[in-house]
């Protein structure tokens, strides 16, 4: 038994409490980035600008920038999925503790 395709919804047809506002619209009180152990760092001279990482943030925190992806750390959690899905290893993730910030 698999997922029929008639049966799936456009995400404009889902109730709204199932997708999550952009935490580009920021709130200071619900900051989640201080609970990351690592971060991306993206190397511009690998980016293609393909955007799947941009696609694939569940919290919405990177933004196209002119060089590549730039990372809202406010509410990047960590999860590691941009450097997962980057298909060039652009991203890597690397441990908070090797930065002073
Ligand atoms: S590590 Fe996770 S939360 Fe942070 S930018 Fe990548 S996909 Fe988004
Ligand atoms: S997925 Fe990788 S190559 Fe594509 S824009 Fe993001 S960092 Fe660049």
């Amino acid at each position: 038994m698999g997922l029929r395709k008639d049966s799936l919804r456009r995400y404009e047809e889902l109730p709204f409490a199932a997708t999550v506002p952009s935490p580009q619209v920021e709130n200071e009180d619900r900051i989640t980035g201080n609970w990351r152990v690592q971060r991306p760092v993206n190397e511009v001279e690998k980016c293609t600008q393909c955007w799947q990482c941009w696609i694939f943030c569940a919290d919405s925190c990177i933004t196209r920038g002119e060089d590549g992806p730039e990372y809202n750390l406010k509410y990047c959690k960590g999860c590691g999925v941009c450097a997962n899905e980057c298909p060039t290893g652009a991203t890597t993730m690397v441990p908070e503790l090797d930065f002073e910030d």
